[in-house]
């Protein structure tokens, strides 16, 4: 085949490509708050749903963010974000006691964790929350699933909400508009290089 013909080849299957994903953006037309769920054993949830909070915030929106179990105190993110304005930042998850197991007081800072969240996805002014590690209260059985649904569904209807965390329940999946599952194909950890600020935390 020719140099011109080449081309041309190219040039017909470019211009098919462009109809096919014009037409595609032509169809979604339609504004809405998001639900998203970022789950999987691979590195990269939370980070990406701290990505969409500066960008909300580069679009002069408000946002929240929700910590439901926490590693550490002194994040990146939470330096740098908590210094913004127009940020609420809520700890929910100190009171957890993944040592003594006593399940009764885990549920109840759950359940007050929960009414802090839930105070955010009834505030028409936040354009985009984070429930950051939400998954894990809700695999352990600390919160219940069906109250957590409902809360989702009667936030305001432009409000995004991100949820991260392993082991999203089915039914949360379900519930969202976008989900996805990062998988660990390799993590500088198991080779003995311990978690970097900046990229870690
Ligand atoms: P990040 O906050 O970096 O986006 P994440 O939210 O996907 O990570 P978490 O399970 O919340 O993952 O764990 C947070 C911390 O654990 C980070 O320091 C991260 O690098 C580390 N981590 C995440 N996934 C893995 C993994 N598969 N193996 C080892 N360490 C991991
Ligand atoms: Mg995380």
């Amino acid at each position: 085949m020719s140099e011109s013909d080449k081309g041309a080849r190219h040039r017909r299957r470019m211009q098919r490509k462009k109809s096919v994903v014009d037409s595609a953006i032509a169809e979604a037309d339609r504004d809405q708050g998001l639900l998203l769920v970022l789950t999987g054993n691979g590195k990269g949830k939370s980070s990406s749903a701290f990505g969409m909070l500066a960008r909300a915030l580069g679009h002069g929106l408000r946002v929240g963010v929700a910590q439901f179990v926490k590693g550490r105190s002194d994040t990146g993110e939470e330096g740098f974000f908590r210094r913004q304005p127009g940020v609420t930042w809520q700890v929910l998850g100190e009171g957890f006691t993944w040592e003594t197991q006593n399940l009764a007081r885990d549920i109840e800072t759950a359940r007050r964790g929960w009414e802090q969240a839930r105070a955010l996805l009834r505030d028409p002014d936040l354009g985009l929350v984070v429930l950051d590690e939400l998954t894990y209260p809700l695999k352990y059985g600390w919160l219940e699933l069906q109250t957590v649904l409902d809360d989702l569904a009667a936030r305001p209807p432009m409000q995004h909400v991100v949820i991260t965390g392993r082991g999203a329940p089915e039914a949360l999946c379900e519930a969202a508009d976008t989900v996805t599952e990062l998988a660990d194909l390799k993590h500088a950890f198991r080779s003995g290089i311990r978690a970097q600020p900046g990229v870690d935390w």
